[in-house]
C-alpha cells in the first residue's frame, strides 16, 4: 500500500489529503488530520478524489494536428513554429494562458520563459477571472499583494462577515470550520451579504440580500459611520472619507435595496465587535468595479483598526488550488516574478538574477484583451496550460472564434477532449493530480506539497518539464536545466529573497536551501518564511505598516458603482453565474464521477416563483435563457432564495458535457478597469419556457454524435455513455437510422407519444433509447445490468422497454447527499416520519454524516416541511 500526504487539487481552501494506492491501483483518500487547513475534513469533491484517478478521457501522448507524435517531434515542431513567429512578428505576437491548477514550479517556469526570455509579458491566467480585483485591492492598500489573515482567525473573531461568497458550496471545509466555530461560540455573529439566500446563510445571524453589485455602497456607508476616527494614519485617508461623506445610511439603503434599519444594525455590529473578519470572493471580485469593492472593504478595516490582529482583517478567498502560487510567481500579465513590478529597478534585478537581457519591459495583455488581440490577428501563437478559456471566459463564442483563427495553438492538458483543445495544433499530455510533484499555496498563504502516488501514465510529463524542454528548443536551455521540481522551487525561493531586505512581502528565502529530502518532507507553512520568520508567518500587518515606499497603508477613495449590465425591456432579468456544490470548473475531473453528477445533473436555472409565473416557466421544465450574445438551455428551479428580477445558473457545463450549456456564451466581456476581471456576476437576459417535442434518455456503449438540433446533457455512467436530450426534431428516426446503419437488431415499443427501443448486436445490448412527449420512466438498474449481462429470455428483454415502471430515481428523488446517495424524497419521507433535525436524518439515512456538505440543504428541507406540514412528494428529474 502506497500512502502519501498530499493536497486537494480543487479549491483555495487547500485541504490536506492522505491518499493510499493499493497493489491493484485502487485509490482511497481521507482528510489529513495534521494539515492545518482542514484538520482531517474533506468536502464531497475532495472525498471523491479517489474516483477521479482513472485514465478514461486522458491525453496520454503528444499530438501534432490530431496525430500521435513522439515528444521530440512535438517539441521540435512547437519550438520551430514559435521561433518563426517570434522572429517574424516579435515577442508580442506570442502568449501563454496559464492556470491556477498549475503547481508553483510549473507556473514559475512558464513565467520565466515568457517574461524573462521570450521578452514579452503576455502570460495571463484563469486566475484573472477569479481574484485579480482582490490583488489590486491589496496592492493599493498595503503596497503588496499580501493577505493579512489566517484561517485560525476564524476561531478568534467576534463578527464574521461573508460578502459575495457561498462558502458552503464553493469553500465547503472552510464553511464547516466557521459553522463549528459558531457552534462552539454562539455569541460569534455571522453576517452574509449576498443577493441570494444561499446555503451559507444557514448559520448566519443576519442575511443582507442587497441589490446585485451594490456591495461597495454598503461598505462606503460603513466608512461614513467610522468618519469620526479620522486622523493622519493612512495615505489617502482624507479623500476616502470625503468620498464616503456623500453616503449616509438613507442613500446606502436606496442604493443597496435594503432597509435602513438592517443597515444600522449591521453597522452597529461592526462598530461594537472588538474583532471583525470580512471574507470575500467572486461576488465581490467578478465585477466591473471589483477592485473598488475590495478597497471599500479594506478601508473599513483600516479605519476601525480591525486588521493585523487575531480575529481581524479583510480576507480574500481564492477560488483555485494555486491561485495564490500564481500570484507569487508573477503569473498575471501585469506583474513580474516574486511580487516585482515593471519599475526599472525590478526589471534590472530580475535580469541579474535570471541572467537575461530580454526581461519584459511593460505589462502584457490581460485575459479578455489577450483573446481580443488573438481575434484581431495581433497575437499569432497561444500556449494554453491546464485551463479551458473556450468555456470560462466571457463571450465564449468569440473566444472560440479567436482560437479557431489563431495560426498556432498549443495546449498542455490532462484531458484528451476539452472545448479549448479542439482548436489545438499541438497537444502536450500533462501529469494530473496524484502524478505530479510540487507545491501549491492556499488562500491563507500556506504552501503545501502535492506529492505523487501514481506512476506517470502513457507519456504524460510535468508541466515544468514540458516548458523547460520547449525553452531549450527556443535557445534558452541554460536557464532551464532543472533536473527536478525541487530545483525549480529552490530557484523561486531564492529569487523571492534576492535583494529583498523587507521591500517585498513575498519572501520564502528561508526555503531556498532545502535539500531534496527536506523538500519532499516539507510541512505546510505560511509565507513569509525567511531569516526573521523561519517557521512562517501567521498574520501580516501586525506592525501597522505595509510595503509602500514610505511604509504607510493607503485608503482608496471609492465611488460606489452599479454593474454595467442594466436590464431593459428586451432583457429584463439579471443573470448571476457561479459554482455548484459537487462540480469543479469545466468538469474535466468531477464530470466523470457518477455520484458527483447526482446532486445537480444538468444546468439549473434558479428563479423566483413570481418571475417564473410572469414568464410562464414551470418547475423542473426547460427554459431558454438569452442575452444579446448567446443563449443556453437550463432546467427551471423555483426558489425564493433568488431575489425577484434575478437568475442564477452554474458555470461548469461546456460542449463536452452539453449542447447549449455554456453560461459564459451569454456573459458580456465587460471588465474592471484596474484588474481586468470580468463582470461575470451580472448579465441582462430574458427567459422563455421551452416545451420540446421530444425528450428522453439514451444509453450507449459508444460516444454518439447527436444531431445538431438536439439539446443534450452527458451524464457520468461508468463505461457507458448516457445522455439526456430534448429536441423539436424527430429524435426516434435519427436513433433508428443510427442502428440501421450499424446493422443492429432493434426491439421496439412505440406509441403516438413515445418511442422506446433497444439495439442488440450478437446478443449484446449496444444502445437503449427512451423518448417521448414527457419524461420517460426507465427501469434504470435493470437496464444497466442488461448492458453487462443480457437477459436470457425474450420476455425479460421486452420488459426493459416498459414505459410505466417507476425508476429508482423517481422513488428516491433528486440526490441531496452525494456521499450516501440519499434522495430528496427519502429525506422528505423521513421528516414526515418524525425526523426533526439534521442529526436525526443522519441517524436514519446517514445523509450529512460524512463530508457534511449537504447539511444546509437538509436544514432547508426541514424548515420547508415545518412551514408546509403535509407537503406532497416532489417529482425529481422532470424535464417537462
Ligand atoms: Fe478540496 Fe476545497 Fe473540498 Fe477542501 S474544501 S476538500 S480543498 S474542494
Amino acid at each position: 500500500m502506497n500512502t502519501v500526504r498530499t493536497t486537494c487539487p480543487y479549491c483555495g481552501v487547500g485541504c490536506g489529503v492522505i491518499a493510499q494506492r493499493d497493489a491493484h491501483g485502487a485509490v482511497t483518500v481521507r482528510g489529513d488530520a495534521r494539515h492545518p487547513a482542514n484538520v482531517g475534513r474533506l468536502c464531497v469533491k475532495g472525498a471523491a478524489l479517489g474516483e477521479t484517478t482513472g485514465l478514461a478521457g486522458r491525453l496520454l501522448y503528444p499530438e501534432i494536428n490530431g496525430e500521435r507524435a513522439c515528444w521530440d517531434s512535438a517539441l521540435d515542431e512547437a519550438g520551430a513554429r514559435l521561433r518563426a513567429i517570434i522572429d517574424q512578428h516579435g515577442p508580442q505576437a506570442v502568449a501563454f494562458y496559464a492556470s491556477g491548477q498549475l503547481l508553483t514550479e510549473d507556473y514559475y517556469a512558464a513565467n520565466k520563459l515568457m517574461k524573462g526570455f521570450i521578452g514579452a509579458a503576455n502570460i495571463d491566467t484563469n486566475s484573472r477571472l477569479c481574484m485579480s480585483s482582490a490583488v489590486v485591492g491589496y496592492k493599493r492598500a498595503f503596497g503588496a499583494d499580501a493577505v493579512p489573515c489566517s484561517y485560525e482567525d476564524i476561531e478568534q473573531t467576534d463578527l464574521l462577515i461573508l460578502v459575495g461568497s457561498n462558502a458552503a458550496w464553493a469553500h465547503p471545509v472552510l464553511y464547516q470550520r466557521i459553522a463549528a466555530a459558531k457552534q462552539a461560540r454562539p455569541e460569534m455573529k455571522v453576517v452574509v451579504i449576498d443577493p441570494r439566500r444561499t446555503a451559507t446563510c444557514d448559520i448566519a445571524d443576519a442575511h443582507l440580500a442587497l441589490a446585485p453589485g451594490s456591495d461597495a455602497g454598503l461598505f462606503v456607508g460603513l466608512l461614513n459611520r467610522l468618519a469620526h476616527k479620522q486622523g493622519d494614519r493612512f495615505d489617502g485617508e482624507e479623500a476616502a472619507y470625503a468620498a464616503a461623506r456623500d453616503w449616509p445610511v438613507e442613500r446606502v439603503a436606496a442604493f443597496c435595496g435594503l432597509a435602513a434599519e438592517e443597515l444600522e444594525r449591521f453597522y452597529d455590529d461592526f462598530l461594537s465587535a472588538p474583532r471583525v473578519m470580512t471574507l470575500y470572493t467572486m461576488g465581490v471580485n467578478q465585477s466591473s468595479s471589483g477592485s473598488d469593492k475590495c478597497n471599500a472593504i479594506i478601508n473599513v478595516h483600516l479605519a476601525s483598526g480591525k486588521i493585523g490582529l487575531p480575529g481581524c482583517g479583510p480576507f480574500s478567498l481564492t477560488g483555485q488550488p494555486n491561485a495564490m502560487g500564481g500570484r507569487e510567481v508573477g503569473g498575471l500579465a501585469n506583474q513580474l516574478a516574486c511580487h516585482m513590478g515593471f519599475e526599472p529597478a525590478d526589471i534590472a534585478r530580475l535580469g541579474r538574477f535570471w541572467g537575461s537581457e530580454r526581461i519584459a519591459q511593460t505589462p502584457g495583455l490581460m485575459a479578455v484583451e489577450l483573446f481580443d488581440a488573438i481575434g484581431r490577428g495581433e497575437v499569432k501563437a497561444l500556449w494554453v496550460m491546464g485551463t479551458n478559456p473556450a468555456v470560462s471566459l466571457p463571450d465564449s463564442d468569440r473566444v472560440k472564434a479567436a482560437l479557431a483563427a489563431c495560426p498556432l495553438v498549443i495546449v498542455s492538458e490532462v484531458a484528451a477532449q476539452t472545448d479549448t483543445s479542439r482548436y489545438a495544433h499541438i497537444r502536450f499530455p500533462a501529469l494530473a493530480w496524484g502524478e505530479k510533484n510540487g507545491t501549491v499555496t492556499n488562500s491563507e498563504r500556506r504552501i503545501s506539497r502535492q506529492r505523487p502516488f501514481m506512476p506517470a501514465p502513457g507519456e504524460a510529463r510535468g508541466d515544468w518539464w514540458i516548458i523547460s524542454q520547449l525553452a531549450q528548443r527556443l535557445g534558452y536551455g541554460d536557464a532551464f536545466r532543472w533536473p527536478h521540481p525541487h530545483a525549480v522551487f529552490c530557484e523561486h525561493a531564492a529569487l523571492s529573497g534576492y535583494e529583498n531586505d523587507g521591500a517585498r512581502a513575498f519572501d520564502i528565502s528561508g526555503l531556498a536551501a532545502l535539500s531534496r529530502e527536506e523538500y519532499d518532507a516539507l510541512e505546510p507553512v505560511q509565507w513569509p518564511v525567511n531569516a526573521g520568520s523561519p517557521r512562517g508567518t501567521t498574520r501580516l500587518l501586525a506592525q501597522g505598516s505595509g510595503w509602500r515606499q514610505e511604509g504607510k497603508l493607503h485608503m482608496a477613495a471609492v465611488k460606489p458603482q452599479l454593474p454595467q449590465a442594466r436590464v431593459n425591456a428586451h432583457y429584463p432579468l439579471l443573470l448571476n453565474t457561479g459554482r455548484i456544490r459537487d462540480q469543479w470548473h469545466t468538469m474535466t475531473r468531477t464530470g466523470y464521477v457518477p455520484r458527483l453528477m447526482q446532486h445537480i445533473p444538468l444546468p439549473q436555472l434558479d428563479i423566483h416563483p413570481d418571475d417564473a409565473t410572469r414568464y410562464g416557466l414551470i418547475a423542473g421544465a426547460l427554459a431558454r435563457v438569452h442575452s444579446p450574445l448567446g443563449w443556453m438551455v437550463a432546467r427551471v428551479n423555483l426558489t425564493t432564495a433568488q431575489r425577484p428580477g434575478t437568475l442564477f445558473a452554474p458555470m461548469h457545463w461546456n460542449d463536452c458535457f452539453a449542447r447549449q450549456g455554456r453560461v459564459n456564451a451569454l456573459v458580456a466581456p465587460v471588465v474592471d478597469p484596474h484588474s481586468g476581471q470580468p463582470e461575470s456576476k451580472q448579465t441582462a437576459v430574458r427567459v422563455e419556457g421551452w416545451r420540446a417535442a421530444w425528450q428522453g434518455e439514451i444509453f450507449s456503449r459508444e460516444a454518439l454524435t447527436l444531431p445538431t438540433e438536439m439539446v443534450w446533457w452527458r451524464q457520468a455512467a461508468g463505461a457507458l455513455q448516457h445522455y439526456l436530450f430534448a429536441t423539436d426534431s424527430q429524435a426516434p428516426e435519427w436513433a433508428a437510422g443510427l442502428c440501421r446503419v450499424r446493422g443492429w437488431q432493434v426491439q421496439y415499443a412505440r406509441g403516438e407519444r413515445f418511442a422506446h427501443f433497444l439495439a442488440w448486436r450478437e446478443g449484446e445490448l449496444q444502445l437503449a433509447f427512451f423518448g417521448g412527449e414527457t419524461a420517460p420512466k426507465i427501469q434504470r438498474e435493470a437496464l444497466l445490468a442488461a448492458f453487462v449481462t443480457p437477459p436470457a429470455d425474450a420476455q425479460a428483454r421486452h420488459a426493459l422497454l416498459g414505459a410505466n415502471a417507476p425508476g429508482n430515481q423517481a422513488q428516491a428523488g433528486r440526490t441531496v447527499c452525494s456521499c450516501f446517495s440519499v434522495g430528496e424524497n427519502s429525506i422528505r419521507a423521513a421528516i414526515a416520519d418524525g425526523c426533526a433535525s439534521a442529526a436525526a436524518l443522519g441517524e436514519k439515512l446517514r445523509c450529512g454524516t460524512n463530508c457534511g456538505s449537504c447539511v444546509p440543504e437538509l436544514k432547508a428541507l426541514l424548515a420547508e416541511a415545518a412551514h408546509q406540514p403535509g407537503g406532497g412528494e416532489r417529482v425529481p428529474l422532470k424535464l417537462l
